[in-house]
């Protein structure tokens, strides 16, 4: 059934079959760095304001000023610009948008807060930490779920001066609504029901300093910026059971909630800092040269399926026919595999010259600083098929690099001890002078050319001439390795692994 319902903005309808413009957000905390978990509900939202023409916003809720950081603020801002994850919208700082922050609207939340107060739908409440935890561990010794006993509803007038007189300084709590089913349709999960006596009893929602909580700020947050889509993760269900109860004190509508399922790892843990450190960050792949391409490729079909199946898709196309209809209401699984496998996809088949600015970073510096961009570049191409990420480069070049290689003693011992291979070098060693170097493609038909000749082919042929230039049997293809380093490096090493020969 299609119900047209009107919210502020205009019409839209329920479910996913958006006809106004809808506008979705991300609210990570800065209390970490930003998770896989968070770029992957950030992506989602993006898909969806992209896929439905709305607006996709960045709010940073930032009031618990015990855990923020700026340097997780500028991490999670960082990142999700290196996703390509742009917001539309945020405080004009000259270039890209700024965040919305939660710690400019302070005196916002105070004031609704004290409207509910005067409306007897919140109350002050002066139990201090220490009554709290003391109630708590009497619940937990009598085999009870901890819960707030709503102890301060009904304070006399003496009793809060009393407090007051102590120098006891109140929090907020919001009435919350016993017995009750809060329930609602979520465009993944489908019906939810949650019984509100599950919630932990009247809820605070502006602490003794001051300052909102979350489940109250996040509220008022999402009517003031107009937000008609929650999407987020499935360990914010209770938290949206109690955010309905506060939109129905304030007398709003509500928005419509989506609950992305969580990450696990293979065995089935939850995605966490605790169990699998640096990993579930988004920097971690940063760093270690991963392409934000392939990180969107992966986390989109990590719980999203596009109609045609596809595996390979890029941030438009994904916007192109992202529904949240087709994610799934099941856990999805952190595959490194899976996402290495799309990795090594994107640094083959994307621009080389996108690749080698990419690689800059994990070049040594002393060895490419005088090189031409020409020759990186080809040097970047010539390795970056073996590649899974680009901090493998260094590694993976160092031999062009090198003023000479180190043969591993397993290849001494047993290809290079063969007659043959030694016929192969020093067959290599004569054709040197006439190789067409710069064109790979003819250095090595030069080099099958020596095989015809030797009625040699294969490893026979290649490994003994690849284990002189490259110190290993494996690696890039063979004419671009000869033909990029030159008769010099190539005569030197040759020549030097003949002499090697010669002694085994
Ligand atoms: N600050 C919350 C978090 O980082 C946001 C949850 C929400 O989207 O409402 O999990």
């Amino acid at each position: 059934m299609l119900r047209i319902r009107d919210y502020r903005l205009g019409l839209y309808t329920i479910g996913d079959n958006v006809t106004e413009s809808p506008r979705v957000r991300i609210a990570p905390s800065p209390t970490g760095h930003l998770h896989v978990g968070t770029a992957r509900t950030a992506l989602y939202n993006y898909l969806f304001a992209h896929h439905h023409k709305g607006t996709f916003v960045l709010r940073l809720e930032d009031t618990d000023e015990q855990r923020s950081d700026e340097a997780y603020t500028k991490d999670i801002i960082d990142g999700l610009r290196w996703l390509g994850l742009h917001w539309d919208e945020g405080p004009d700082v000259g270039g890209p948008y700024a965040p919305y922050r939660q710690t400019e609207k302070v005196d916002r939340y105070n004031h609704i807060a004290n409207q509910l107060i005067a409306q007897g739908l919140a109350y002050f409440c002066y139990c201090t930490q220490e009554e709290l935890s003391e109630q708590k561990d009497q619940q937990k010794s009598a085999g009870k779920a901890a819960r707030y006993d709503n102890r301060c509803r009904h304070l006399t007038s003496q009793r809060i001066e009393q407090f007051d007189s102590q120098g006891r300084v109140p929090s907020i709590r919001f009435k919350l609504e016993e017995p009750r089913v809060v329930s609602w349709h979520d465009a993944i999960k489908g019906e939810i029901a949650i019984d509100s006596s599950d919630l932990g009893g009247d809820m605070v929602i502006v602490k003794s300093n001051g300052i909102a909580i979350y489940n109250f700020a996040v509220v008022i947050d999402d009517l003031d910026m107009k937000i008609t889509h929650v999407i987020r993760g499935e360990d914010h269900i209770h938290n949206t059971a109690k955010q309905i109860l506060l939109y129905e004190a304030l007398g709003k509508t509500l928005p419509h909630f989506a609950h992305v399922a969580l990450i696990f790892d293979a065995e089935r843990r939850k995605l966490s800092k605790r169990q699998h450190g640096e990993a579930v960050h988004i920097s971690r792949y940063r760093a270690d040269g991963y392409m934000p391409e392939a990180l969107v490729n992966y986390l989109a079909q990590m719980s999203w399926t596009p109609p045609d199946g596809r595996e390979s898709f890029t941030l438009d196309e994904a916007a192109q026919m992202f529904d949240l209809s087709r994610v799934s209401k099941s856990p999805a699984i952190f595959d490194i595999a899976r996402l290495n496998w799309y990795n090594s996809n994107y640094i083959r088949k994307l621009p080389l010259s996108t690749i080698t600015d990419r690689a800059m970073p994990f070049l040594p510096e002393q060895s490419i600083k005088d090189m031409h961009r020409f020759d990186v570049e080809e040097i970047v191409g010539c390795v970056r098929d073996g590649l899974t990420v680009l901090s493998e480069l260094p590694d993976a070049i160092s031999f062009f690099l090198e003023s000479s290689v180190d043969i591993e003693p397993e290849i001494q011992d047993t290809l290079l001890s063969r007659q043959s291979s030694q016929k192969v070098l020093c067959a290599f060693l004569q054709t040197l002078p006439t190789l067409p170097w710069g064109d790979h493609v003819k250095c090595k038909a030069a080099v099958d050319a020596i095989g015809q000749e030797l009625g040699l082919k294969g490893k026979d042929l290649y490994w003994p001439i690849r284990a002189a230039l490259s110190g290993k049997t494996q690696g890039p293809d063979l004419g671009s390795i000869i033909s990029i380093l030159g008769e010099s490096k190539v005569r030197q090493r040759v020549e030097s692994t003949l002499k090697l020969c010669h002694h085994l």
